[in-house]
């Protein structure tokens, strides 16, 4: 593989020597036929080609012969670490209640309900019900969904992990809103209304969509070692649906094993070690 992709990077270097002589020698080759002298012949090809170095440079950055696509083939696959997620969360958890001048009453806020609802503006503590019933509900359906799939309870408890940091940001985000709305001085009821009516709908959407994009990112990592599933490959035939589904299958970097997924299933097959087979079928 390593020693292929310098080979290719190779003889796309050489491709673009080739084509200039040939071209060049076809120029000289005319101009000698029309009977001009060998020196004559070789000042005119000079004049109209101009220098080789000054094509070089952009043809073979054109072409990917450049060292920068030598440097391109040999740079490591991107495999973040799976910590970075929560990391990015939890970071911006911290911003969010730093930076908010009314952090405490986010704070008693998130954990209490208000004991009186009007008026709004005079409440210590912001309602946060609605977001946390949404939070709640999917909190309570994603644990039912990690528990059916059974994938293993390391990736079901960082899936959750993740899920109720994104839970605590979203009711986060919900009273900085509400607290923002009170501050400020809105000409007429009627627009703060509608404003408040379409930020609810917004915020309902958001955390399904959310929860669809936490669900899509846990189905597709390795559940031993938490990290995104590679080179997916599709097998099958789309129009099958009984006999030859179409099938997908991705497997970890680390060689833990692959996950096979079709329109019935999805299910994670363990290996010994992906390496080692590899190493045990090259000196067979
Ligand atoms: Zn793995």
């Amino acid at each position: 593989m390593l020693f292929e992709s310098l080979r290719d990077w190779q003889s796309r270097r050489r491709r673009f020597s080739e084509e200039w002589e040939f071209h060049r020698d076809q120029m000289a080759a005319e101009l000698r036929a029309s009977g001009l002298r060998q020196s004559e012949v070789r000042k005119i090809v000079r004049r109209r080609l101009g220098r080789k170095s000054r094509w070089r440079r952009a043809a073979l950055k054109e072409i990917g012969g450049d060292w920068r696509a030598l440097l391109r083939c040999y740079r490591p696959s991107r495999c973040p670490s799976p910590w970075v997620a929560p990391a990015w969360l939890a970071l911006a958890l911290v911003i969010l209640f730093v930076c908010n001048p009314l952090r405490w009453q986010m704070l008693s806020s998130f954990i209490s309900e208000p004991g009186d609802y009007v008026p709004i503006r005079k409440m210590l503590v912001i309602p946060a019900d609605f977001a946390r019933l949404i939070w709640g509900t999917l909190l309570i359906s994603a644990a039912m969904w990690l528990a059916r799939t059974g994938r293993g309870l390391r990736i079901s408890l960082y899936a959750l992990l993740l899920l109720v940091l994104l839970a605590a940001l979203g009711v986060f985000l919900w009273i900085a809103a509400i607290q923002a709305s009170i501050a400020i001085k809105w000409p007429s009821d009627l627009l703060e209304g509608s404003i408040l009516l379409g930020f609810f709908f917004a915020y309902f959407w958001a955390s399904l969509l959310t929860a669809k994009r936490w669900r899509a990112d846990v189905a597709s990592r390795c559940p031993v070692c938490l990290k995104r599933l590679r080179f997916a490959m599709t097998r099958g035939r789309s129009c099958d649906v009984l006999v030859h589904p179409l099938e997908l299958e991705s497997i970890c970097l680390e060689g833990h094993g692959a996950l096979r997924e079709d329109y019935w299933s999805s299910r994670f097959q363990p290996s010994a070690g992906f390496w080692k087979d590899l190493a045990a079928s090259g000196s067979e």
